[in-house]
């Protein structure tokens, strides 16, 4: 079985690990979705909110173990 697709962070290129919690940027012109880090997730807060109604933006947790 292949490796699932590596995501990387849009704004410093670095993989976004599964275990790590994540900003998703999607495009509502049907472009392809952006991943962020958490801490690279002000960037991508700004420009969704540069074009209101372009992007929504979606907050990840990580629900691994809940305790
Ligand atoms: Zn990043």
């Amino acid at each position: 079985m292949r490796t699932a697709e590596v995501i990387r962070c849009a704004l410093c290129k670095k993989r976004v690990r599964s275990h790590e919690p994540d900003l998703i940027l999607e495009d509502l012109a049907g472009g392809k979705p952006r991943y962020y880090h958490e801490r690279c997730g002000t960037a991508a807060a700004v420009k969704a909110s540069e074009t209101p109604g372009a992007y929504i933006l979606t907050k990840r947790y990580v629900d691994a173990s809940r305790n």
